[in-house]
């Protein structure tokens, strides 16, 4: 069976060229990066070279460049040093973060009882009011985090980061943005968004898993989460994974190379998909803002279909389409997520199934219209 694969928002095929980069890393260096010798010392420079890359891509100094093991890193490091080192005593988010977020700040509260919480609220399209925002930042004279990220890994919504780092800024906040399904998609300027924190994953971008970046702006000092060898000047100790930091910036090379053309690509498949569902499955809606090409990313729609069925993935994945009806983490699972019970209305959730197709450049209409025609199939 010829598998199709629409599940780009989980994880992405690596690049022939990632694969490559790191199995040469892999054969010709073997010094651990800490060593003065010669060995050791070559792998550094790898290291060393592709923090270089990684910040003119995302336009940044190469320390603010952190390497962690994943985007999940990225945020406990982020949020927990925000609260234990620079005293934050407020974080203002919304319930539409990825858990890598939430439970953390779930965690914190727990053992900080007096660290206060405000979830901002959302709309029916998953819009946050930044009015509400605005208002929040002028009332309070705490120190405030405000953690929200830039694409919404389930329907993919999008915010404005420069209106809502203005705000904060203005304000006096510190911002903390999860750029995890839009770094290596969309253009990234760290150094011109007024914005102190960002995050990204290489697997989101066709690198390989077990690698992220955390983005510190230089004016801030984040004790490591993770002690010991003080290694990535001392935000985050262990032995650097040399091969798939390697990986990564070659991933994150070739997205931003070939950014323009492949969001052409992935757009007209979205637009694509749109037309086929809306022909062929009567009474099917899009999730949030996932419709909306000028406001949504367009690798992510989210649909959903007019009917109950909780193995709707499972049997896709028998017909041979693999495709999430949630994020990643609750694969599995036959829940709905937290994102999708914050937008849609209580009285409708017992009615749909929400779809989650995710695209990458690799896809094709075929894979498309092969989806179209197995939801069809499933509906009769
Ligand atoms: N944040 C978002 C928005 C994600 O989509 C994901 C992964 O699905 C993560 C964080 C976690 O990334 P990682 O797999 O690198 O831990």
């Amino acid at each position: 069976m010829n598998r199709i694969y629409l599940d780009n928002a989980s994880s992405t095929p690596m690049y022939e060229e990632v694969i490559q980069e790191m199995t040469s890393v892999m054969k010709d260096t073997y010094g651990n990066p800490s060593s003065t010798h010669s060995f050791g010392q070559k792998n550094k420079s790898i290291i060393e070279n592709s923090r270089k890359k990684i910040a003119s891509l995302l336009h940044c100094s190469s320390n603010e460049v952190i390497f962690t093991s994943c985007a999940t890193e990225s945020n406990n490091l982020i949020l927990r040093s925000c609260v234990y080192d620079l005293k934050v005593e407020r974080i203002i988010t919304t319930q539409l973060e990825h858990k890598s977020v939430l439970e953390t700040i779930y965690d914190l509260q727990q053992k900080l009882p007096e660290l206060e919480i405000l979830f901002l609220p959302v709309d029916s399209r998953g819009t946050i009011n930044l009015n509400v925002l605005q208002k929040e930042l002028q009332l309070s004279s705490k120190k405030t985090l405000v953690s929200l990220m830039h694409g919404n890994n389930e329907f993919g919504n999008l915010i404005d980061l420069m209106k809502v780092g203005e705000l904060c800024h203005e304000n006096k906040a510190l911002f903390h943005s999860d750029a995890v399904q839009t770094i290596g998609h969309l253009p990234i300027n760290f150094g011109e968004i007024p914005i102190d924190f960002m995050c990204a994953s290489a697997h989101k971008f066709h690198g390989p898993k077990g690698i992220g970046i955390a983005l510190i702006k230089s004016k801030h000092h984040l004790k490591s989460t993770i002690t010991g060898g003080g290694q990535e000047n001392n935000h985050r100790s262990g032995t650097e994974n040399v091969y798939a930091i390697a990986g990564m910036a070659r991933a994150l090379e070739l997205s931003i190379q070939n950014l323009d053309e492949n969001r052409r690509k992935v757009e007209q498949l979205k637009k694509y998909a749109i037309d086929q569902l809306e022909e062929s499955i009567p009474n099917v809606q899009f999730t949030a803002q996932s419709s909306d090409l000028s406001n949504s990313l367009y690798t992510i729609l989210n649909i959903l279909l007019p009917f109950k069925n909780n193995m709707l993935s499972f049997q896709l994945d028998m017909k041979g389409i693999s495709i999430s009806q949630g994020s990643a983490c609750n694969s599995g699972a036959v829940k709905l997520s937290n994102a999708i019970k914050n937008i849609v209305p209580k009285s409708e959730q017992n009615k749909i199934t929400p779809l989650r197709i995710s695209f990458s450049s690799f896809n094709t209409t075929k894979d498309v219209d092969s989806l179209v025609f197995a939801l069809v199939e499933l509906m009769v």
